[in-house]
């Protein structure tokens, strides 16, 4: 679907306005201005959604950034932020008159501190490549989104991503100790500080997760921590999905934290284990994963917990990892999952809503009944320990209205995220796709208030416009064309 909001001639004078103004600020090499140079940059993971920037540019320094600020300021240009363009929610999507500013080439490890086990980046720097620069000092950086191999810090720092380890490390703004950002206006300015509470109102978290709305991000210092000497990891097999959620809840109540708590339900282990052989039990109506780190004694006694709780939870089957080859086998499977979705449907629609873990067996059971309502088949596979669910609802493009029906599926199983005291994003973000459920997830007085925020930024709502929060006419047609208690998915909607 093509998102276009002016026409083609007037984009192509505006172009060469812009390109011209850039021009005297950057290198060539650094400004991408025809159509076959900016196709790559026309969606993020959020494929279904498509739009050309005017321009894209790739500044190699912070001086850079602010010079494409300010000519953007100056020009009246929105500026859309994008690091490697893994997002699923369309953050880093285009805009038909905007730059696209990418980070691709501010991608230095600019100091590694074993001492303050500290690592200082800028925001194209790789998530995975921050862990393979620190395992020489034994230390690695813990949040650990699926798609690490490819997405940068940047990324990670605008939609404060998770990961399968961050129940028990904490997400992207637990392990963030400063951000340092470039304004609209072109100022540099530092949130947060190297030490572990800086002074003044904490910016640092209201930043963290603002999906590039307030600022780019141009240096990060993350916190590392040190290797555990070991870990193992549980598959537990149930019959029945619900035990399955039970058995999560049981193991929280029991006081463990897992370093990883995942869940795939059956569609999901028989969809990825023909791909990766991870030795899942494609019988089991649901596995868990189970993950304990530490020492060698604090591992095998937690191992020893949790297949006591697993066993009285209901489940019909437990392996534990023998080896550290297997224990990453288990969860090559798990990380594995998303692309594993292209062997058995044409497209997948990711979502992403957060609930109460004790609602997981209601809500599975509601999504069951969705994939009969709606014709088509959904493979969930989550974070279950943080209650973040994941559902794949697969589709065809290419068959009429099958899009549409994955759409409505997605915002219908949102709906039932907030209606059990849920969210609508669990760390994908609200981007454009999820834009019209914050109308039903917010009040207008808390979405002025998140405006509020943005003006104080961005007075000019130049950076990022048009997403994460939606305006009060966007949410007075939400409120016109809703149907009862529903959501509307992003296609439904005009932009405002
Ligand atoms: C297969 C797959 C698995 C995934 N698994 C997970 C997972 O387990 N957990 C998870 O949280 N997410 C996951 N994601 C989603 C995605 O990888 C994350 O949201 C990631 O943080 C995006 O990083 P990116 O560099 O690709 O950013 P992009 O997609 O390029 O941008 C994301 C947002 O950040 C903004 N942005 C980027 N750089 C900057 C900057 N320098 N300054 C200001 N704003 C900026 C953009 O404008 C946009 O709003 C997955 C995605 C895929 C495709």
């Amino acid at each position: 679907m093509n998102i276009a909001t002016s026409a083609p001639a007037d984009i192509a004078a505006r172009r060469a306005q812009v390109a011209a103004a850039l021009q005297q600020a950057l290198p060539a090499r650094a400004i991408l201005s025809e159509p076959e140079d900016t196709r790559p940059y026309e969606c993020d993971g959020l494929a279904a959604y498509r739009q050309l920037p005017m321009i894209v540019v790739l500044p190699d320094s912070e001086e850079q950034v602010i010079a494409v600020l300010r000519v953007c300021r100056e020009m009246n240009v929105p500026i859309v932020p994008r690091g490697a363009g893994t997002g699923l929610s369309g953050g880093a999507m285009p805009i038909a008159d905007g730059v696209v500013l990418s980070t691709a080439r501010l991608n230095r490890i600019v100091r590694m501190d074993a001492y303050s086990r500290t690592a200082v980046v800028q925001p194209g720097v790789r998530n995975l490549a921050i862990s393979e620069a620190a395992a020489q000092h034994g230390l690695y950086y813990a949040p650990d989104p699926s798609s690490q191999i490819a997405c940068t810090i940047g990324g990670n720092v605008a939609e404060n991503s998770g990961g399968v380890h961050c129940l028990k490390y904490g997400l992207t703004v637990h392990n963030v100790l400063r951000v340092r950002m470039v304004t609209l206006d072109g100022d540099v300015v530092e949130l947060g500080g190297e030490s572990l509470d800086a002074p003044g109102l904490d910016l640092l978290s209201v930043f963290i997760g603002s999906e590039g709305m307030l600022g780019i991000v141009t240096e990060v210092t993350v916190k590392l921590v040190p290797k555990p000497a070991t870990a193992r990891v549980i598959m537990a097999s149930f019959n029945e999905v619900t035990a399955g959620c039970h058995a999560v809840a049981a193991l929280i109540a029991a006081g463990i934290i897992p370093a990883g708590l995942e869940m795939m339900d059956q569609t999901s282990s028989r969809m990825v284990e023909p791909f990766v052989k991870a030795g899942y039990d494609t019988e089991a109506a649901a596995i868990l994963l189970c993950e304990a780190d530490g020492t060698v004694e604090e591992v095998e006694e937690e191992i020893a917990r949790m297949s006591a709780v697993l066993n009285t939870a209901g489940a019909s089957a437990i392996a534990v990892s023998q080896s550290e080859a297997e224990r990453l086998k288990f969860w090559s499977g798990r990380k594995n999952a998303f692309p594993a979705a292209g062997r058995i449907s044409p497209d997948y629609y990711c979502m992403d809503g957060t609930i109460p873990r004790k609602r997981l067996g209601q809500v599975l059971e509601g999504i069951a009944q969705m994939e009969t309502k709606y014709g088509l088949r959904c493979a969930n596979v989550f974070h279950a320990g943080d209650g973040n669910l994941h559902p794949l609802i697969l589709f065809n493009a290419n068959i009429p209205d099958e899009f549409e029906r994955a759409e409505a599926f997605g915002a219908e199983i949102l709906a039932l995220c907030v209606e059990v005291g849920g969210t609508i994003t669990g760390e994908h973000g609200v981007g454009i796709e999820k834009i019209n459920s914050m109308c039903a997830q917010f009040a207008p007085a808390e979405l002025d208030a998140f405006f509020s925020v943005k003006r104080a930024f961005d007075p000019a709502g130049l950076l990022n416009p048009d997403k994460a929060i939606p305006t009060l006419n966007r949410c007075a047609e939400f409120g016109k064309m809703r149907v009862s208690g529903g959501m509307l998915p992003f296609s439904h909607l005009p932009r405002f």
